[in-house]
């Protein structure tokens, strides 16, 4: 899997890409992960990416020209104009990081594992000339209702997220299996009070952990998880994961 960035900030990615599973990835030729510097696609002595707002208002916007250009380079093609829009290459993805995207979560995650290549456009300021969200981008993706100064954050976010459900990135091939958000058959969830029905939604928190000491300043870890039986050990985390999901995210129960 590729991974291309672009951004006016590419010193930024030294450190949040360089350690632990994304590290090793990419030493493993899992990933491969390249930073493109958009001031290398101005033309101008100030090497300018960004612009005032037509119609007026706060901030600087990104420019189109730079942002199409990086892209074309990257593709090694064109991606057309207004006349002849270019075909787009369903193996590869272009993404704009926005606050006013779809939402980025497990489920894109994993939508995002199928492409070859992925090309992740960080904006600034304002944001970017709406015709990069239009023409050039096959999607906008946001990582959350909260505004960030720059899409470098979201942008390695993604990254992560992806890179470590790729086969062969967690040691352990099973575990990116029993996360939060994974999916469960539904026939392992506790049946719901009240209810002879079985919860149907496939997306629950992850359950609690515990590691030693088993007693810890007065706090001990549940028995269950000390005992050796494995099936009361595994029905305890359905129901301490279906437990915690209710109390912190009980959005996720309600939507089925
Ligand atoms: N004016 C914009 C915010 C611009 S913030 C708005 O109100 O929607 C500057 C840049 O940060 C954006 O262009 C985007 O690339 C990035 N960004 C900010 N918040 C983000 C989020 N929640 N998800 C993804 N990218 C985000």
């Amino acid at each position: 899997m590729h991974f291309d960035l672009i951004t006016i900030f590419p010193e930024f990615f030294a450190g949040p890409l360089d350690h632990g599973i994304v590290r090793r990835a990419r030493e493993a030729g899992i990933i491969e992960v390249h930073v493109q510097d958009l001031r290398e696609f101005t033309k101008d002595r100030h090497r300018t990416v960004d612009d005032r707002p037509f119609g007026g208002g706060e901030g600087m916007v990104l420019k189109p020209e730079p942002l199409f250009e990086a892209v074309e380079s990257l593709l090694g093609h064109g991606v057309g104009d207004a006349s002849k829009p270019g075909a787009a290459d369903p193996k590869t993805a272009i993404v704009l990081m926005s606050a006013a995207g779809k939402l980025f979560n497990q489920e894109a995650a994993r939508r995002y594992t199928q492409f070859e290549r992925t090309i992740l456009i960080c904006g600034r300021y304002e944001g970017v000339d709406e015709r990069v969200a239009e023409h050039l981008a096959t999607e906008e993706l946001s990582i959350g209702d909260f505004v960030l100064s720059g899409g470098e954050l979201p942008a390695a976010l993604v990254i992560d997220a992806v890179t470590r459900l790729l086969p062969g990135a967690l040691g352990n091939e099973a575990s990116s299996q029993n996360e939060s958000f994974s999916a469960l058959p539904s026939a392992d969830l506790p049946l719901q009070p009240n209810s002879t029905s079985r919860v149907s939604s496939h997306t629950l928190l992850d359950f609690p952990h515990y590691t030693r000491p088993a007693e810890f300043r007065g706090w001990a870890v549940p028995q269950v998880l000390i005992g050796g039986n494995h099936a009361e050990v595994a029905k305890w985390r359905s129901a301490a994961a279906l437990e915690k999901t209710r109390r912190n995210r009980p959005d996720l129960l309600a939507k089925e």
